[in-house]
């Protein structure tokens, strides 16, 4: 209803984002006290300082439990868990989003180099403080 085109995208991502994503997993987080993502350190710049709990705001908590993970320890487990491999990933997308702002990375690249593409955007903006959206990564974050 409120992209009835599906090309907000092209006009804003960080709208469109917060349209598909960030509005709403904070209506889903609403009432929970913490909540566990994938993220490593590994997977880009922005990441690299991830630790195992983050505070968001005085209210949740984020926890990060595979935040030291290096990719050999993915790669690992996978395979030690007969994990079958995402067929994205063999042609060239090591992080996967959403279509339209997901290209395939090069040999080298940051595995999150294909997302956003061109642009300055590194994240979805998947943070809350204080139960507001906070674009990330910020210059004064600790
Ligand atoms: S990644 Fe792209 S298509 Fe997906 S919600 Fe964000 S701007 Fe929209």
């Amino acid at each position: 209803m409120d992209d009835p085109d599906g090309a907000l995208h092209q006009i804003s991502t960080d709208a469109c984002c917060a349209l598909r994503k960030t509005e709403v997993l904070e209506t889903a987080l609403d009432g929970f006290d913490a909540w566990i993502t994938g993220r490593k350190r590994f997977q880009s710049g922005t990441r690299a300082e991830v630790e195992f709990f983050e505070a968001e705001g005085g209210h949740r908590l984020k926890i990060n439990p595979l935040a030291h993970w290096a990719r050999d320890d993915l790669e690992d487990y996978i395979v030690n868990n007969r994990l079958p491999l995402h067929p994205l990933v063999a042609k060239g997308y090591p992080s996967i989003g959403c279509a339209p702002c997901t290209s395939p990375v090069k040999e080298g690249e940051d595995p999150r180099a294909g997302r956003w593409r061109g642009t300055e955007k590194t994240e979805c903006g998947i943070h809350f403080i204080d139960g507001k959206m906070v674009r990330f990564p910020q210059e004064d974050a600790a």
